[in-house]
């Protein structure tokens, strides 16, 4: 015999009902179905049963709704000629409804075994509905009163069963019977006085059990709306595994640290008996779904799931009055037993200096309040601190029966939260090693549990959420390279990459959580979006708490620089290609360093010098592995090489700098380049990245640009530079005459730095620098002679954006 339990979103309308009776009639073996009420029932006759306590006329329209919801589901199932009957109990039992909903309302009063009372409909109507169907279907069945079967004791809401009396009833029925078919309703069994009780939110799949175990059945089958037990809740992590096969205790701690798809007390009676107990997909039938047995699968992941538990409140007693005197432990946990509080968790710490539980939220008062009463006198005497209560917390677990074979776990635990900014505030692991649950902010669940479902289950992709500030030139260019590289990163790096926020200076754009930017139409969606505004935007990064954050500035803007700390403060990453951080005063370069480290996240602007060139990235790994740079030397201006590579005194200067901003190689303001500001501030991150703690005054600027130059807007500037068209031809021909090139040079050497334009000769390794190239040159101890070079496209957007890109996948790969 084989015992198949349909849950409430498997029965909830006609539909969904008919595949129920495709899943029964496939099955050859006698079997008895269980099934909970029409999906969402349950709560609204809570709802209605509390308005009615509530003097809340309102109870009348709920109640009505529920009539109306299970008349038409009969209704769609039946044919006309076997309605009247069923049509007739569903309205029979709703007048009785009605009449106990009337007295609460009267009386105005709700007492748990009231409330079981009310419930129960719930199972008693969708099992009776089905049962009408199966009959006008041809299946012959008995229809078994689950009141009558599983007896309990009187504790209302939550009763517990007596097994004994309860698998004779059981076994008795069902052998006496000479049918092959029985359907009854869960949750619903009664106590010694013959009232109603009921097994706990979720108790069909436990009713389920009792009877799987009551006729040793050879198979328990859960049929639910997922296609097994999964790696962790699907509604959160989006690409959660089903475990294909799993332990009694394995499934059970899952389901006790919140993993609703069973409820918690189903596994002790089926594991017992030993039965194979299946989760299955009531909507693909044909997939195989979890199978749980006696042993977990030896092949499988260390980590067999994730799971949570909400509404947790974490009580902590502390006093010098504890340490070194036994019983404390013991008069705790007494008190709260008297109150009936689970206790879900518990830590203490060596120093006995504090004992720490997680209890539900709805039990921390009364909690409270029998543990202060227990400890009055010490209380009183200062010996111990009054209970202290925190609420809005979660409990994450790691499950798993491979764990205790396994070191590291913990540490690969803790530390991926860490590095997500995740705090954890107490920390249990039982010394079956199957589990470690860390108490957490409930606001931090979600993350948590994908950053853990990400660090253990190596066949799933990590996910990156980027926010971007500046959606120009470069900016719209990385975001074409995204869509571009989007699946090949998911293919090649198991790293998704989701764009969750894009801003430019008007606008600012986000998705709700779980979605992302739709890179094909990002450009629109932004026209459409919200007016930007820089502190709402950080404030929805932070906000959002997603895990992996990473800000990219694409600006040049000194606003947008200055909301790193904020964010590094918060775990997000930064990825600047705006070098106004970098290059401010010193002082705050090595904050952000610091804060960087700090906090775990990156501070990443390797396209701050060379743009896309791996300059910054070279000169770190040269350091870390103990190089000591002696000297940099480098052409570091795009727009400067480009200029004068392309001038030779035949088209005017000033037209030859503008051709280099028209295609993108200047700052938005080109004096910055031309006067050769933008040059220093990339030596100055050089030498600040080789280590050396230098200022933009310390470095010797021999500019070439005239000062007349610098007045005015950019046009005047443009202007100024026609009119001063023979100091450029003159500069050009004195080094024309000498056979050598003009080139900006920057120079970095014995903490001293300088920029300034230069004669180079044809054997300098400046001399072959085309187009907007630029070339660094490294001497270390490793490189005396000869440097290395670093050379190649030093701007433009495509190039600059591919380093923004690289920095971003950094991210990922820490
Ligand atoms: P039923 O009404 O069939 O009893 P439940 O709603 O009680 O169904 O349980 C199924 C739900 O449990 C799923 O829809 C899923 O969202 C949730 N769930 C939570 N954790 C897990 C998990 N680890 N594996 C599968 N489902 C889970
Ligand atoms: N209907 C009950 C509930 O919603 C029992 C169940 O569905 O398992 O809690
Ligand atoms: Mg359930």
């Amino acid at each position: 015999m084989k015992v198949l339990k349909f849950g409430g979103s498997s029965v909830a309308n006609a539909e969904n009902i008919q595949k129920v009776l495709a899943i029964i009639k496939a099955a050859s073996d006698p079997q008895i179905v269980v099934v909970s009420a029409l999906g969402g029932v349950t709560d609204l006759l809570i709802k209605a049963g509390t308005l009615a306590e509530q003097s809340n006329e309102a109870y009348k329209d709920v109640l009505q709704k529920l009539e109306t919801k299970h008349l038409d589901t009969a209704r769609a199932l039946l044919p006309v000629t076997h309605q009247s009957s069923c049509l007739s109990m569903i309205k029979q039992h709703f007048n009785e409804l009605d009449e106990i909903c009337n007295s609460v309302f009267y009386l105005k009063e709700l007492s748990l075994r009231t409330k079981d009372r009310v419930i129960s409909f719930g199972e008693l109507l969708s099992s009776k509905i089905i049962s009408a169907f199966m009959l006008s279907q041809g299946l012959e069945h008995d229809w078994l009163d689950s009141r009558k079967l599983i007896k309990t004791n009187s504790n209302y809401g939550f009763a517990a069963v007596n097994f004994s009396v309860t698998n004779d009833k059981i076994a008795y029925t069902v052998t006496s019977s000479h049918k092959n078919l029985f359907l009854a309703p869960g949750f619903i069994s009664s106590d010694d006085h013959g009232n109603t009780t009921t097994l706990g939110r979720g108790g069909s799949d436990y009713t389920a059990a009792i009877f799987a175990a009551a006729v040793n059945a050879s198979s328990l089958e859960i049929w639910t709306d997922v296609t097994g037990m999964m790696t962790a809740d699907p509604r959160w992590v989006l690409n959660a595994k089903t475990i294909t096969h799993t332990s009694y205790q394995e499934a059970m701690e899952l389901s006790h640290f919140g993993a609703k798809v069973i409820y918690p007390p189903t596994i002790q009676p089926v594991m017992q008996k030993n039965i194979p107990t299946w989760v299955k997909n009531t909507f693909a039938p044909n997939e195989a779904g979890t199978v749980i047995t006696g042993a977990s699968d030896q092949q499988g992941e260390i980590i067999t799931g994730i799971s949570s538990i909400n509404s947790i409140a974490l009580l902590s007693l502390e006093g010098s009055g504890m340490v070194g005197i036994p019983g404390f432990s013991k008069r705790l946990f007494e008190a709260l037993a008297s109150e009936k509080v689970n206790v879900i968790l518990i830590t203490q710490s060596s120093s006995e200096h504090s004992i720490c539980v997680a209890v539900n939220t709805n039990d921390a008062n009364k909690a409270k309040l029998a543990v202060d009463t227990t400890f009055e006198i010490e209380i009183t005497q200062g010996r111990l601190e009054p209970l202290k209560i925190e609420t809005d917390l979660s409990i994450i677990a790691l499950v798993g029966d491979k764990m205790r074979h396994h070191t590291g776990i913990a540490g690969r635990m803790f530390s991926a939260l860490g590095r997500n900014a995740v705090n954890i505030r107490a920390i249990a692991q039982g010394s079956s090693e199957r589990n470690i649950s860390a108490v957490i902010s409930s606001d931090d669940v979600k993350k948590a549990v994908n950053v853990l479902h990400e660090a253990f289950f190596e066949t799933t992709y990590k996910q990156l959420n980027v926010f971007i500030v500046g959606a120009g030139n470069v900016g719209s260019k990385l975001l074409d390279q995204l869509k571009q590289q989007q699946q090949f990163l998911l293919e090649h790096l198991n790293l998704q990459v989701r764009i969750t926020g894009i801003a430019n200076s008007r606008k600012m754009l986000f998705v709700d959580n779980g979605n992302e930017i739709n890179l094909n139409i990002w450009k629109e969606e932004l026209e459409k979006a919200e007016v930007m505004n820089l502190n709402a935007f950080v404030e929805t990064v932070i906000q959002k708490n997603l895990r992996n954050s990473v800000f990219v500035d694409i600006t040049a803007n000194p606003d947008v620089a200055a909301v790193y700390n904020k964010l590094l403060e918060k775990v997000v990453s930064v990825v600047a290609c705006n070098k106004i951080a970098a290059s401010s005063s010193y002082e705050s370069y090595s904050k952000l360093k610091s804060l960087a480290k700090e906090y775990n996240a990156l501070f990443l602007f390797e396209t701050n010098v060379g743009a896309g060139l791996p300059v910054i990235g070279t000169l770190n790994d040269l350091r870390r592995s103990g190089d000591k740079v002696n000297k940099i030397q480098a052409v570091l201006s795009g727009t400067l090489n480009f200029v004068f590579n392309n001038y030779d005194g035949t088209k005017p200067f000033t037209e030859v700098v503008r051709q280099a901003q028209a295609e993108g190689y200047t700052e938005p303001d080109p004096r910055l380049d031309l006067g050769g500001t933008d040059v220093m501030r990339k030596i100055m991150i050089l030498a600040r990245e080789a280590g050396e703690q230098i200022e933009m005054d310390d470095i010797t600027n021999n500019y070439f640009l005239p000062a007349s130059c610098f007045e005015g807007s950019v046009e005047d500037f443009y202007t100024e530079m026609g009119k001063q068209e023979a100091h450029f031809k003159a500069l050009y021909d004195e080094a024309a005459a000498k056979n050598c090139k003009l080139k900006f040079v920057a120079q970095y050497e014995n903490g001293k730095a300088s920029v300034g334009l230069q004669h180079i000769p044809s054997n300098s390794d400046f001399y072959h620098l085309y187009g907007k190239d630029n070339i660094v040159l490294f001497y270390t101890q490793r490189y005396p002679e000869q440097p290395l070079v670093v050379k190649g496209a030093g701007a433009g957007a495509d190039v600059t954006a591919s380093g923004v890109f690289a920095d971003i996948i950094r991210v990922a790969r820490v």
